[in-house]
């Protein structure tokens, strides 16, 4: 429920930075590894938006896989589960380049 109310605020904030009166749409990016489930933060963000001036405004989530680059050979690959491994060296050594925190792509509105 907090990313809701934390992406609820944001959205707050820019509508009345841009004076908007409704928000339409709202474009979510979150990463494999901030362990957020589509389905429930779009209940959540229903649940906050009803009786609010936000109500009826609807939110996607785009789903990012993980992403890294290993430290031994350089090479850059993704993976949808949460074990990571070099798929070309087989190596552990890494650092996450994407698939991390959650963030707000894009708002729609009028
Ligand atoms: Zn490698």
């Amino acid at each position: 429920m907090s990313i809701a109310e934390a992406i609820l605020e944001i959205l707050k904030e820019e509508m009345q930075k841009h004076g908007a009166k409704r928000l339409r749409r709202v474009w979510v990016r979150a990463g494999k590894l901030s362990m957020v489930v589509p389905d429930s933060l779009r209940f959540c963000f229903e649940v906050l938006v009803e009786g609010t001036e936000l109500r009826g405004a609807e939110l996607l989530v785009e789903e990012i896989p993980l992403k890294g680059r290993c430290h031994d050979c350089g090479r850059e690959f993704e993976s949808h589960t949460y074990v990571f491994q070099c798929p070309q060296c087989y190596g552990v050594n890494y650092e996450i380049t994407d698939g991390q925190g959650i963030y707000i792509s894009e708002i729609e509105i009028d």
